[in-house]
């Protein structure tokens, strides 16, 4: 079984169209795509659309944005009704946190004199919903950085000039809006907070009693270190596992849609409870 369950469109902060991430995603040979874009499900439906057409299977999904002790945690909802008004409600919540933390970076990088970084950054959004990876885009087109990592590292985090704290809802609110739409609620990429492995274990113990579904055990920058966690940590807790690239498309990135290791415990997979 290949599946990709972990991709960005251009709805949120990838790059390509959900009708162009499934034609990769079938040039790839997967047998299971989903969309999974920050805080919105707009992009689905043309997805969904597109996988029928040349039968691929598609999993209605998204990355919800949430808030663990005081860091943002990515919680991926997947097999989802799109058409619930509890989950929309949430979508919107979040939606309004991000528009107004934009406003508040750009007021940020205007103290250190990058001017209408907002409206740059909406250009390069195109109008969709705006992320922190628009700014960093723009402010690499700009010339003040040179890659993602670095603009990151120098403007859009903890003190620096657009690094702006957002109070997401918690786990218990972000499982409910999930789960009330009939998807199955995952932390995403749990090697990617920062965190030490106790912490993350302490996270998964508090997704768990929040009744959380599984944990995201592979995905494009996976080591076998941490695969083999994962999934010890799937077994430790009982959660279901998956996979996804997290592919987003842009330029000088060597992810692949597709292109991930296979999960260790194919028994635990999410694709058996979808
Ligand atoms: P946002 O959800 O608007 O805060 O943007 C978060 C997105 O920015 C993540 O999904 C990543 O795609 C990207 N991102 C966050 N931190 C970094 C980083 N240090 N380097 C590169 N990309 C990052
Ligand atoms: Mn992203
Ligand atoms: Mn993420
Ligand atoms: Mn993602």
């Amino acid at each position: 079984m290949k599946a990709d369950l972990h991709n960005h469109s251009f709805y949120s902060d990838g790059v390509l169209s959900p009708k162009e991430l499934v034609m990769l995603a079938s040039k790839a040979s997967c047998d299971m795509f989903s969309l999974t874009d920050h805080d919105t499900t707009e992009g689905v439906i043309e997805a969904k659309s597109q996988a029928e057409k040349i039968d691929l299977s598609f999993i209605s999904g998204v990355e919800i944005s949430a808030f663990w002790k005081n860091s943002t945690i990515h919680i991926v909802g997947l097999g989802i009704d799109i058409n619930s008004d509890f989950l929309q409600s949430g979508l919107d919540f979040n939606k309004s946190l991000r528009k107004d933390r934009a406003e508040k970076i750009a007021i940020g990088l205007l103290r250190c004199g990058i001017k209408d970084a907002l409206e740059k950054a909406q250009n390069i959004s195109g109008g969709h919903m705006l992320t922190r990876t628009h700014f960093a885009q723009m402010l690499i087109q700009e010339g003040y950085c040179k890659d993602m990592k670095s603009v990151f590292r120098r403007y859009l985090i903890g003190k620096k000039p657009g690094g702006v704290s957002v109070e997401w809802k918690s786990f218990d609110e972000v499982i409910n809006w999930i789960q009330s739409a009939g998807g199955k609620a995952f932390i995403a990429h749990p090697f990617r907070y920062g965190m030490t492995r106790t912490k993350i274990r302490q996270m998964l113990i508090d997704f768990k009693k929040a009744k959380g579904d599984g944990i995201e055990v592979v995905n494009a920058n996976s080591s076998e270190d941490e695969i083999a966690l994962g999934n010890q940590w799937s077994i430790e807790f009982d959660f279901i596992s998956s996979c996804g690239s997290d592919f987003h498309g842009w330029p000088n990135q060597r992810i692949k849609i597709g292109d991930i290791k296979e999960l260790p415990n194919p028994g635990k997979a999410v694709w058996s409870y979808l």
